[in-house]
């Protein structure tokens, strides 16, 4: 079994302790969402949904009696205030009942604001969040204000800007509470998209049954207890997006072996001329595609240009057909990898990542620490699984060991991300993106 994204343990929490009004309002509470599950929280007011998806979401953390908050096995109380704050950024996106959009921001900067605080720079802030708010069709609205829209519109606003950093996890506090109907099954299509297309995982909460329908997991709440706990269909696994988006859908115009190929002309041949990786793109294509051998490969890449080689030195000829029979080897244990998840979600994929992880740090001269080695690990596998994007792994990678990441430097995430995202995809993040 794989750790599961979100788990309660015992929580009980009150309100105003001690004083006349306490309220108990979360009894014994133990639950376990699946990484791309999309779970409801049913119940009626004040049963204690906005309480449970705050300590989900981090959002309270202080206050609670007894009992724990897991987020991938992480006790959200371990973390440091750092830590946490990390997590509210780029792990959690939430969707709240009253929108609290900023008045005072446009549309377009109430989008862009969560990245602010990744320290993103204001222009590709501001082209990411454009990018969003096309998605929600509202690109025409983005130097708005909040309170010129609609219920419906903030709506939509509110659910870009929960996307802003890409978090796995997306958060809805009664999210059609104030639309009409229209705008609310808008709404749920949303959600399900997220979860279905994006492989993120949902948690809903609502106290209307008819917008329960595409939720597979139903949490049944009363007076701060869960009375009931209701699986739908099998979850079918978001995981499968990732493959059944391989390649093709990616770019439609464009066989698998050439645009592999073009990515990796670009990461193998830095520095050299366009004409040159044009040459060398060509030669690499045929390779993928099975059309020539490795002999007979060296042989292309390291003839002269002028007698229609690549032009390359024997030396670096060899070593990079080393690295492509390489990536192809790996390339094809993911497919099976792929072929694996299909039949089973919950297939572990332990041993995959630490053959991969050797690959992906082959260049990495220093010594990991245990936690790197698991932080790492974790990252490659949910990466695996479609759970994080190539971006927030590369942010995972990157960030310091006290910030909750692995704490690499730059050129050796650079190096890693792109070997990944070459055989997950066939796409090289940094060239396309
Ligand atoms: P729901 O979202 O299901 O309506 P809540 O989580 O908001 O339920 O509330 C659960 C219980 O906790 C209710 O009894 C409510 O009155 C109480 N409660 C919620 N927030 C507060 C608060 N800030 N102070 C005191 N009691 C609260
Ligand atoms: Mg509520």
């Amino acid at each position: 079994m794989s750790t599961p994204l979100v788990k309660l343990e015992d929580i009980n929490f009150y309100y105003n302790r001690g004083k006349p009004s306490e309220a108990h309002a979360l009894k014994d509470v133990s639950l376990e969402i699946e990484r791309g599950g999309y779970a409801a929280f049913f119940g009626p007011s004040g049963c204690g949904k906005t309480t449970l998806i705050y300590l989900i979401g981090g959002i309270e953390t202080e206050n609670t009696e007894s009992g724990h908050v897991l987020i991938n096995g992480r006790d959200l109380r371990g973390l440091s205030k750092k830590e946490l704050a990390v997590y509210r950024q780029i792990g959690v996106g939430i969707i709240f009942q009253q929108f609290n959009l900023l008045p005072s921001l446009t549309v377009l900067d109430n989008v862009a604001l969560p990245m602010a605080f990744l320290g993103i720079n204001v222009e590709r802030r501001r082209k990411e969040a454009m990018k969003l708010l096309a998605r929600f069709g509202m690109t025409k609205y983005a130097e708005r204000f909040p309170s010129d829209l609609s219920g419906g519109q903030q709506q939509r606003v509110s659910i870009a800007r929960a996307l802003s950093n890409n978090p796995p996890l997306i958060i809805a506090d009664e999210p059609l509470g104030n639309l009409d109907s229209e705008n609310a099954n808008k709404a749920l299509e949303f959600l399900k998209e997220l979860n279905e297309k994006d492989g993120r995982t949902i948690i809903m909460v609502t106290h209307e049954s008819w917008s329960l329908r595409d939720a597979k997991t139903i949490f049944y709440l009363k007076d701060g207890e869960v009375i009931k706990k209701e699986e739908r269909e099998k979850k079918q696994a978001a995981q499968k997006t990732l493959s059944e988006h391989l390649y093709h859908n990616l770019f439609p115009d464009i066989t698998p072996e050439r645009l592999m190929a073009r990515s990796l002309s670009y990461m193998l041949m830095r520095g050299f001329s366009g004409e040159e990786i044009k040459r060398f793109e060509m030669f690499l294509t045929k390779r993928l595609a099975g059309e020539i051998n490795t002999p007979t490969f060296i042989d292309f890449l390291d003839s002269p240009f002028k007698d229609g080689g690549a032009g390359l030195w024997k030396q670096r000829a060899r070593k990079i057909a080393l690295t492509i029979e390489e990536l192809i080897e790996n390339r094809k244990r993911i497919e099976d990898v792929y072929r694996e998840l299909e039949k089973d979600p919950e297939t572990p994929l332990y041993e995959e990542v630490v053959k991969m992880r050797a690959w992906l740090l082959e260049d990495y001269k220093g010594i990991l620490s245990d936690v790197q080695i698991a932080r790492f690990d974790e990252a490659v596998e949910d990466r695996f699984r479609n759970i994080i994007s190539p971006e927030n792994f590369r942010q995972v990678l990157e960030l310091s060991r006290a910030d909750f990441g692995v704490g690499l430097a730059l050129g050796t995430v650079r190096a890693a991300s792109e070997r990944l995202e070459t055989i997950l995809t066939g796409k090289n993040y940094q060239v396309f993106h």
